[in-house]
């Protein structure tokens, strides 16, 4: 605004002009209306833009003197209201701040402290809603009368005096007593959130700041953690107190005025028709997934498999709500598991700076709040209870990239089957009964117990997850480091020639002794097809797109479902694939035409699914030459369970043994059906573990009675 800044009113002036606003604009009707709704209507919300188009220098004194115009404004209002509408007291609240009064939360300086601001940012944090003392009745112990005290700010103020103006008998605090009449006084409801700066703003990997807001009476009860919102409000300074008395440092806080809620992930992003142009022109030139997907981590090398199913999570599949109001989630969910060494927490974090609303977070957070969400009591609520949000409600219509899932904690690990499919959280505690959003897409990693991936040995035995939680998985891939010379010749050369394309952009010009054309030539390899910003264009436009699947991509998905399914058949077979991979097919496809911008999901997406879906289960639940899902997703395998029965029988064929069969001839018998003598320990030992079976004395074994 070409306003100048030094805009200055006298009290009568301001009232004046604000009266002249109200009547002029047609707001004082509006007023009228909601003060015949009060007290269920308490606010007045007023568009920045009405007032700077009525008066720009009234709108500019607003951003620099909030505190005196909104009480000025308000008292206005109930001058105007007719009188016989009794006590009506409506807050005045702005919204819809210019650009120029919005301030990143980092960048709040001593400058901004009076200023009306906006501020956008993520919950993290919200207290209870708990009622303040406003007007505070006090009885004088001496002579019984009742006396009104305001209270503003956070420490409770008491009467100096039993004041002979309101018919008191003058005596001061010190030769009476006060008392507080809480029946009397009279409340207002007060609510304190956190929030902390999007991810989107934050560049390389910075940490989001924070900023405390306080809200009061109507607006309090409707922020919940992980919301995306718009904060318009004062910025003040509360002082600190320490133990040597008042302090001079000051922390800032902000006096919520108003709220504006951020619904669609894509509103952070702006789109101009010229991006549009371009993205359709690109999608056009078809080959998108696979030119996204080599925009992934190109210092990273190889994996394309892996780089083309990150670029369906990045768009994700149709989210549904079915007639009987079910959710079935279209987010994709990912697990990494592999060896040390592999780039999986490098892959991950390059998805969360991609990923519109990434997150990138550590299974073994520090926070209460853990991966999920967590109701607790500390210092900044002020002895209220405090709803904090975890990573994945942060990350509600993003991609939670969570490294070392595995190591996540136990308050999580319950709280995860939630979320992965209903995908939201509720939170029962104390004062607290609350339900979160988040809608997220998972992409986890984790490191296998011992070290490195065995291909014989399940999953379950070699991460440290349930299976019922792997099983919410879409994909799993498993990532390993076997010595291959002519791979390990490219991937050297490809981390090498990364190296030196770093180095050289340290310098103005390139040394004798390095060739300038095999330069040009290595850091187009490791330059992304396209860049970020572009791809998160691409993205968020992408995800309008709400594709439906047509007869030919229906057919194809379930004819390799029933193929696979068909491997189980027979007598005592395994079960290779369940209703759930079916959907991750669904899911797969629908990402795969929404990245075409595809109103159809159409044969070459349900191709493209079969065969992601196809490279994992081989690598993961192969027995023999059939799938077996069960290695994916319990704790054993088809042939580990048909063992253990065999074990059960044969400790049940010598029950008549009063002391138990000793484990050699368990093993003597066990080799006869073909079992190893570790698998019989292993099992052995796993039966004795839960309690099928006992041993009286040492190395012998029976069959617990039931
Ligand atoms: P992890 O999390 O799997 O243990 P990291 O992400 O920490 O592994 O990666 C280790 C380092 O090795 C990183 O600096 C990464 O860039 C490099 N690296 C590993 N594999 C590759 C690869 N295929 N291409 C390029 N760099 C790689
Ligand atoms: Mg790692």
């Amino acid at each position: 605004m070409a306003v100048s800044p030094s805009i200055q009113y006298s009290d009568e002036e301001l009232a004046s002009r604000w009266r002249d606003f109200f009547e002029d604009t047609g707001m004082r009707g509006h007023a009228i209306m909601l003060a015949d709704e009060y007290p269920k209507e308490r606010s007045l919300n007023v568009q920045f833009s009405q007032v700077n188009s009525f008066n720009a220098d009234l709108a500019s004194y607003l951003l620099e003197n909030p505190a005196k115009s909104f009480k000025a404004a308000e008292s206005v209002i109930g001058g105007l209201l007719p009188a016989e509408r009794g006590y009506v007291k409506l807050h005045f609240r702005v919204e819809g701040l210019p650009l120029d009064a919005r301030v990143e939360i980092r960048n709040l300086r001593s400058k901004h402290l009076g200023k009306l601001v906006c501020i956008e940012g993520l919950v993290r944090k919200a207290t209870e809603v708990r009622p303040r003392l406003v007007d505070a009745v006090f009885k004088c112990a001496r002579c019984d009368r009742e006396l009104h005290v305001l209270q503003e700010g956070v420490m409770l103020k008491e009467p100096l005096e039993c004041s002979k103006d309101v018919g008191g008998c003058g005596r001061v605090a010190g030769s009476t007593k006060f008392i507080l009449l809480p029946e009397e006084s009279s409340y207002e409801d007060t609510q304190k959130v956190e929030v902390q700066e999007s991810p989107e703003g934050l560049r390389g990997g910075a940490q989001p700041e924070r900023l405390e807001g306080f809200l009061i009476d109507d607006i309090t009860g409707k922020i919940s953690p992980g919301d995306r919102v718009i904060l318009n409000g004062i910025l003040t300074g509360t002082q600190r107190s320490g133990p040597q008395g008042k302090s001079t440092l000051f922390n800032i806080m902000l006096g919520v005025s108003s709220v504006e809620y951020r619904e669609h992930e894509y509103d952070e992003i702006q789109i101009t028709a010229e991006d549009i142009e371009k993205i359709r022109y690109e999608a056009s030139k078809g080959d998108i997934v696979k030119k996204i997907a080599a925009s992934i981590s190109p210092t990273i090398y190889g994996f394309d498999i892996e780089k083309e199913a990150f670029s369906l999570q990045l768009f994700s599949g149709v989210s549904k709500t079915m007639q009987d109001g079910t959710r079935i989630r279209g987010d994709i969910h990912i697990l990494l598991v592999g060896d040390p060494g592999l780039a999986k927490s490098q892959l991950l974090s390059y998805m969360s700076q991609l990923a519109p609303r990434g997150i990138y977070t550590s299974g073994k957070s520090s926070s209460a709040a853990g991966l999920t969400a967590a109701a607790v009591k500390d210092e900044f609520g002020e002895g209220r209870w405090t709803l904090e949000a975890g990573a994945l409600v942060l990350a509600d219509k993003g991609i939670a990239c969570v490294d070392e899932l595995d190591k996540m904690s136990d308050n999580d690990r319950s709280a995860m089957h939630q979320i992965m499919e209903s995908q939201i959280i509720t939170v029962a505690k104390a004062g607290i009964t609350a339900t979160l959003q988040a809608r997220c897409s998972i992409l986890g990693a984790a490191n296998p117990t011992y070290g490195r991936f065995q291909d014989e040995q399940l999953i379950a035995d070699q991460i440290d997850m349930p299976p019922a939680l792997l099983s919410r998985f879409d994909l799993i891939f498993i990532l390993q480091d076997k010595p291959n010379s002519s791979r390990d010749w490219s991937i050297a050369s490809h981390i090498l020639k990364a190296h030196r394309v770093g180095e050289r952009r340290k310098l103005d010009h390139t040394p004798e002794g390095v060739v300038e054309e095999s330069l040009q030539e290595e850091s187009r390899v490791v330059e992304p097809e396209f860049d970020r910003d572009f791809l998160r264009k691409y993205i968020s436009y992408a995800k309008r797109v709400n594709p439906i699947l047509t007869d030919d991509a229906i057919s194809l998905i379930r004819d390799e479902y029933l193929r696979i399914r068909k491997e189980g058949e027979g007598q005592g077979a395994s079960v290779p694939i369940t209703a759930r991979q079916l959907e991750a097919y669904v899911r797969l496809s629908e990402a795969s035409a929404r990245g075409r911008l595809s109103q159809l999901v159409e044969k070459e997406d349900a191709e493209r699914a079969i065969r992601i879906v196809g490279y994992y289960l081989m690598k993961l639940a192969r027995e023999g030459d059939v799938l077996d899902i069960d290695r994916i997703t319990s704790e054993m395998s088809h042939s580990q369970r048909s063992h253990v029965s065999s074990i059960i029988d044969i400790i049940r064929n010598n029950a008549d043994e009063p002391g138990g069969i000793p484990i050699e001839e368990i093993i003597t018998q066990a080799g006869k059906r073909k079992i190893d003598e570790s698998e019989v320990r292993k099992i052995v030992e796993k039966l004795s573990r839960t309690g099928e079976i006992h041993e009286p004395r040492n190395g012998f074994y029976k069959l617990t009675q039931k």
